[in-house]
């Protein structure tokens, strides 16, 4: 399937089944604003306790907290974001249609790398066993002209993202004479910058009101907080706090359903290390989020590293993980070595010392930082992109189906069990609820009783329920029950009292989190 009808299928599954919704809907939307619906927060709120846990819980030195959106306007003075928080754009004057300036040239450069995988794979059907893929890439003078190109662009735009320099980005744009992708011509407006922070007043009245912003990212919170929580929770370096909440960013394309959104969740953390080891922790929590991501078992090969080609005047190291998405690998979370930039702008700006006493050294100082930031939707269109699958399956006639099933990680699925009686009467749909009673302490249970059994099960499937309980007539007479695994679509009699341990066994955080501590 085509890779843009495979996306529009699951952003109609996610519609289908409850995950996501289209803000504000009856009124036609809002765009690049979604709303999660009845699983979808379930899901959400999974990913976010496997985030938690695996932070939080799982490390002494590791603190959380809930910092507020608003904060006050000095603070991305400091951090730089009222006057770099920008992105380049241009607009197309035939089509109206507006596109980050950078993204277009990145896309360009994308086309001449697809060139180069071309003719790899033309080499290797032609050579056969003996091809020599690295030697092709080395020699190839087609190879060697679209490298060249690569370079040579890239080049240039590094250059002038670092210089801020316009002028150079619209003349890339020109010089390779890139088209609107809509209307398909080359009429192009200046490149102008733009700024990602919504602004809102704070105070009723007009005259007294001050300008402040939605917080583009959560990490402020965290940097002005630094010495709150390492004076009360007496912390030592290397310490970390972690936190979980919205961010706000008018992104000028925001085409991608849940990948780019104007509203959207963040989970960050900010690792306060001694000048001089930041190197060692910023390669201890690369390795360690790739982790976390792999746990999940969406297929290692879809996560890769991607270094940064231009780094932050601030940053001396950073990495992004990037997922293979329906529409190519994408950034999912970064992690940056940020050094002493944030808590020594906040110190600059309020003048109040943030600094951190080493009771062995005997000094003070301001200390490194080294933040893992990720995004929460986008972990949640991970999961929607790699496990949604159509499945054909034989049916008893010889003839074949095709079953939708969503095999979201077991610890991550909204609900975890299904029970559901074989028919509307004599006592079943009791005996149904009385087992529900009792395991709804430990799991997320749903009653079904509508429609046969085989739709019933498919219907779990669609919404990725790991098991499915069914309650006959024989449950009445010896207290068993059938238990229907959604991946193997197995089936198998056990006993009431065996259900909680089989259901744990494979839905259980504390599993997933056994796989990387
Ligand atoms: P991009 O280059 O894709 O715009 P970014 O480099 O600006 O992302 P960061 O500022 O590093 O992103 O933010 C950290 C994480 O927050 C990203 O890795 C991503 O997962 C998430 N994120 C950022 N912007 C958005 C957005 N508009 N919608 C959803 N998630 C986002």
């Amino acid at each position: 399937m085509a890779q843009d009808d495979q996306f529009k299928k699951l952003i109609a599954h996610a519609k289908e089944y409850g995950y996501i919704f289209q803000s504000s809907e009856i009124y036609d939307g809002l765009s690049a604003v979604y709303d999660y619906g009845q699983y979808g927060v379930e899901l959400k709120n999974n990913i976010k306790k496997y985030w938690w846990d695996a932070m939080v819980k799982m490390h002494e030195n590791i603190v959380g907290i809930d910092a507020a959106i608003f904060m006050h306007p000095e603070t991305w003075n400091a951090s730089g974001h009222t006057s770099a928080f920008n992105d380049p754009l241009i607009d197309n004057k035939d089509s109206k249609k507006r596109y980050r300036a950078d993204d277009l040239i990145e896309e360009h450069i994308q086309k001449y790398q697809a060139k180069i995988n071309k003719d790899v794979d033309k080499g290797r059907k032609k050579f056969g066993d003996s091809f020599d893929e690295k030697q092709f890439l080395e020699t190839n003078p087609n190879i060697l002209r679209n490298k060249s190109k690569i370079d040579e662009i890239q080049g240039r735009l590094v250059k002038a993202l670092e210089a801020d320099d316009l002028n150079e980005i619209k003349q890339i744009i020109v010089d390779c004479e890139i088209a609107c992708p809509v209307s398909g011509s080359k009429n192009w407006t200046d490149v102008r910058q733009f700024n990602l922070m919504f602004e809102t007043q704070l105070g009723s009245v007009a005259e007294g009101a001050s300008k402040i912003y939605l917080r583009p990212e959560t990490a402020q919170g965290i940097f002005v907080n630094y010495l709150n929580v390492q004076k009360t929770g007496r912390m030592k370096l290397p310490f970390g706090i972690a936190q979980i909440g919205k961010a706000f960013r008018n992104e000028i394309v925001a085409r991608q359903f849940i990948f780019r959104m104007r509203e959207f969740e963040q989970m960050e953390m900010q690792f306060f290390v001694k000048p001089g080891t930041e190197k060692e922790w910023f390669n201890h929590w690369k390795e360690l989020r790739m982790k976390w991501h792999k746990a999940l078992g969406l297929t290692d090969e879809k996560y890769r590293f991607h270094e940064h080609d231009k780094l932050a005047h601030y940053a001396n190291a950073a990495f992004d993980i990037e997922f293979e998405f329906p529409f190519g690998f994408k950034e999912l979370e970064g992690i940056h070595s940020r050094t002493d930039f944030d808590l020594s702008q906040h110190q600059k700006f309020s003048g109040k010392k943030l600094q951190y006493f080493d009771p062995e050294s005997g000094e003070s100082f301001v200390p490194y930082v080294v933040e893992t930031s990720i995004g929460l939707d986008r972990t949640f269109l991970t999961i929607l992109s790699a496990c949604l699958q159509d499945e054909e399956v034989k049916k008893e006639n010889g003839d074949s189906d095709i079953r939708v099933v969503f095999r979201i990680p077991p610890a991550l699925a909204p609900i975890k069990l299904a029970v559901l009686p074989l028919v509307k009467k004599d006592g079943l749909p009791e005996k149904a609820r009385e087992i529900i009673d009792e395991l709804k302490f430990d799991f997320t249970c749903q009653y079904d009783e509508k429609d046969s059994i085989g739709r019933r099960y498919r219907r779990q499937d669609a919404i990725g329920t790991p098991y499915c309980v069914t309650i006959d007539h024989k449950t009445l007479e010896d207290n068993t029950v059938t238990i229907r695994d959604r991946d193997s679509m197995e089936q198998e009699r056990v006993q009431i009292s065996e259900l909680t341990k089989i259901v744990d066994d494979k839905v259980s955080m504390k599993k997933l989190l056994k796989k990387i501590f």
